[in-house]
């Protein structure tokens, strides 16, 4: 059975106690290989905007003090400005101390938004969206059918930030699997140093029975890395940032093998490859197997 739209299937670790307001169900894109979050689970829907505002008033009575809001659905960035506008207005008159107001977007949503719509959104008080970069490298994004581009990721992040909005960049260890482990890194690293967004943060590349990935893995023709491999990805990724680059990273998932982080990866780059040089190095985990998370 599929779920219907205002029931939320996953939300960021890090608004964990953020009152959630579903806007979309689903995944307007639901392509990618490597993702089951939705296939089979729930459709791709906007929610009606009277049940949204309603539905923030309501949070707002029981949660008034709270200052973190997740506009929840597996990219609601993707609905008319318009709509998003109506729903950020409303949240602020719902809730006076709120600081933070965030969402999924995708590379493609902010390219269908101009500048000028950034900018009322930005001003409307959306503060961040988190977005699945996932890989630099175009070999592995159209392997994995991400729908992007590295030179959409270099074009489309400084648009949104320019405007006021900060980026959460998702990438995921391991997604070129062993064969395409060195263009991976080499190829993030390189789009991280264009873009330098606000954050970047690391997942690992953990399948679901659903996604069409898994297919691949069974025979063997995607050949998983182990968490020892995903560490030293991570390492040659950090190590080929530029330190000019003021990001902050966050290993803040449950399929890491590390949960090292930095407010400004320019400045703590050394500290951060001395950490994993010494997890590398230990003989413990290179006998680590790989997590498989039924959930996440
Ligand atoms: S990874 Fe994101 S964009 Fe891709 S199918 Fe999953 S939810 Fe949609």
């Amino acid at each position: 059975m599929m779920l219907p739209p205002e029931q939320i299937v996953i939300r960021p670790p890090v608004e964990a106690y953020s009152v959630l307001i579903p806007i979309t169900g689903g995944c307007s894109w639901n392509r990618c290989r490597f993702c089951g979050v939705y296939k089979n689970i729930q459709d791709y829907k906007i929610r009606k905007l009277d049940d949204v505002l309603r539905d923030i008033k309501i949070s707002g009575q029981h949660h008034l003090n709270n200052p973190y809001i997740f506009l929840a659905g597996g990219n609601a960035f993707s609905v008319p400005t318009d709509y998003l506008l109506e729903v950020l207005n409303e949240v602020k008159g719902n809730f006076p101390f709120i600081k933070r107001i965030s969402t999924y977007a995708k590379v493609l949503d902010i390219n269908q938004k101009s500048d000028e719509e950034l900018k009322k959104l930005s001003k409307a008080g959306l503060t961040i969206c988190y977005i699945g970069m996932e890989s630099g490298s175009d070999t592995i994004l159209k392997h994995m059918k991400k729908g992007q581009t590295s030179k959409m990721i270099i074009k489309e992040i400084p648009r949104l930030m320019t405007a006021g909005i900060h980026a959460s960049l998702y990438i995921i260890l391991g997604l070129g699997g062993k064969k395409w482990t060195k263009i991976h890194a080499n190829e993030t690293a390189r789009v991280l140093n264009a873009v330098n967004p606000t954050f970047f943060r690391f997942r690992t590349l953990n399948i679901m029975a659903n996604a069409p990935l898994k297919e691949d893995i069974d025979n063997n023709v995607f050949e998983i890395l182990s968490p020892l491999e995903v560490l030293k990805e991570e390492r040659s990724i950090i190590s080929q940032l530029s330190p000019s680059l003021t990001s902050a990273l966050r290993n803040d998932h449950v399929s890491n093998y590390t949960f090292v982080q930095s407010n400004n990866i320019g400045k703590d780059r050394e500290r951060i490859l001395e950490i994993l040089d010494d997890l590398i190095t230990d003989p413990d985990v290179a006998k680590l197997k790989h997590k498989n998370l039924k959930r996440m």
